[in-house]
């Protein structure tokens, strides 16, 4: 369909209708504003509408006012406020604050996106004085809330520095009192009962990588001292074992396993998400391959196009929605997110995927030598050669330096959507944001051409298919959705003050 095809251009009547941008889904127009509703209008219903030609009293003009469509109906106050709600994180700071605590790994992942290194390079490992340097520097954000985020390598292998990091930070916020969390990313292959018993008792929350069955998962993640999966899986259920223990709700503590997506799990999707279902996952979140580090060389072998990737997607999607109405409750993360953009008029403020993008004003990623970069994936970019993401050291700038500077003016600039020709009159504009660091590392421009961009691409992707079955939603899937978009605050993990 074409929108030559059902649009007069003569009868349209500019100031009738607050500015959107539209799409074509099936057989509809799907329309969507600036505050965040959307509408899936027939031909003639859109027609009727650019033209004006509906009045107060019609079914069509009441299900656009209630939707902020009509321009006369405008209520701007309420408008505003829903505007600023939806751009809320503009008014924090960085609230990720991730330390690669070393770059040695015991693990060889075909797809890691990181630059690891063997693990007699202790050189490569942060100390406890530039720990200290980027606690303080952390700190200085504007955010009330802040996560330290402990990555590697296999962050684990800098035992000290990381227990060094959590006292010290616990330390600071008695005075600070900020919403203090801390997230450890470990592959579990180095922990013991001591290590995780600090963890639990620091409130330390805990993230793994589970590519799904033993097979699938030991093909890629491959480890010459035991077996991967088993020990994945055996953390897991201790992990989470300890977290009834402690009293705490099995539905909302629990270990965050996620997988990476490679050419293997294409086909096997419904083996991947059985696999989490059966490990007591209440979420799936289905990882594309980055474009950083190691992946880039075996792109080869383990890459597929975004088109196999989306295929994949939907497949999984649609078998989850199936799992959901059989009663088991499990939901994809990616897909949570993007619906509490359109359904639940909420923005989680997930870094990947906001306008503007998450780097430094969002997230800074702290490397073991003292340098701060616009996140972690700037941080991976400066691994494969290239500085331009380093926003300066712990030792030598102050946040003001940083956060005002003109690395990072310049990625606000490039990761905000109005400024992009192709989504300023994307319909899911509101919904989508960018990341400059990928741009740069897929198409060398941080602003990227979206055109024929594959971050693009697969955004829209997802987008379609999720505008499809919303289109297409029964009272049941609605039901499921909603539910997706329900977030419950995880306070267990937020740090005390006192
Ligand atoms: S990146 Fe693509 S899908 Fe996202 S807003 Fe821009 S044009 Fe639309």
């Amino acid at each position: 369909m074409q929108y030559a095809d059902f649009i007069d251009i003569n009868t349209v009547k500019p100031d009738f209708a607050m500015p959107f941008n539209m799409r074509v889904v099936d057989d509809a127009i799907m329309i969507a504003n600036d505050f965040g509703d959307f509408a899936f209008l027939t031909p003639s219903e859109f027609q009727s509408f650019v033209a004006g030609d509906i009045a107060p009293g019609d079914e069509l003009y009441e299900r656009l006012k209630a939707k902020s469509f009509i321009a006369s109906e405008a209520d701007d106050n309420e408008l505003v406020s829903r505007y600023f709600q939806r751009k809320s994180f503009l008014h924090a700071g960085p609230t990720l604050h991730a330390f690669v605590l070393t770059e040695r790994c015991n693990h060889g992942c075909q797809y890691c996106h990181s630059s690891i290194v063997g693990m007699s390079r202790m050189d490569t490992d942060m100390t406890v004085e530039v720990a200290r340097r980027a606690v303080d520097f952390a700190f200085q954000t504007t955010s009330p809330w802040m996560t330290i985020e402990f990555q590697g390598g296999e962050p684990t292998a800098n035992w000290e520095t990381l227990q060094f990091v959590v006292e010290y930070a616990q330390e600071k916020n008695k005075i600070a009192k900020k919403e203090l969390s801390f997230a450890l990313v470990t592959n579990f292959s180095l922990m013991t009962d001591e290590r995780l018993e600090f963890l639990i008792a620091n409130r330390v929350q805990l993230c793994t990588s589970l590519d799904g069955p033993a097979d699938l998962h030991n093909k890629t993640r491959i480890f010459h001292d035991g077996n991967s999966h088993e020990i994945t899986l055996e953390w897991i259920h201790k992990v989470n074992a300890r977290y009834i223990e402690l009293g705490l709700d099995p539905i909302l503590y629990r270990v965050e396993a996620l997988p990476t997506i490679t050419r293997h799990s294409l086909p096997r999707y419904r083996e991947i998400i059985d696999h989490y279902v059966d490990q007591g996952c209440r979420a799936v979140f289905l990882r594309v391959l980055d474009p950083f580090g190691f992946a880039a060389s075996t792109r080869r072998t383990l890459g597929y196009t975004i088109d196999e990737f989306l295929e994949f997607y939907r497949n999984s999607v649609d078998y989850i929605i199936e799992l959901n109405k059989q009663g088991v409750e499990v939901m994809e993360r990616l897909a949570a997110i993007m619906l509490n953009k359109m359904i639940a008029h909420n923005d989680p403020n997930y870094l990947d995927l906001r306008s503007p993008g998450g780097a430094v004003i969002g997230q800074m990623g702290y490397h073991p030598d003292g340098s701060i970069y616009s996140s972690d994936e700037g941080r991976m970019v400066a691994a494969m050669g290239d500085d331009i993401f380093r926003l300066g050291d712990t030792e030598n700038q102050n946040y003001g330096d940083i956060i005002g500077g003109d690395v990072a003016r310049s990625l606000i600039l490039a990761s905000t959507n109005d400024g992009h020709p192709r989504c300023a009159s994307c319909v899911y504009k509101v919904y989508c944001g960018q990341q400059p660091e990928y741009n740069y590392k897929t198409q060398g421009s941080l602003f990227g051409r979206m055109v024929d961009s594959t971050w693009c691409r697969k955004h829209m992707g997802i987008f379609d298919y999720l505008s499809h079955r919303l289109k297409n939603a029964t009272k049941e899937e609605m039901e499921i959705f909603e539910r997706w978009t329900i977030n419950r605050r995880q306070d267990h993990f937020v740090q005390d003050t006192e």
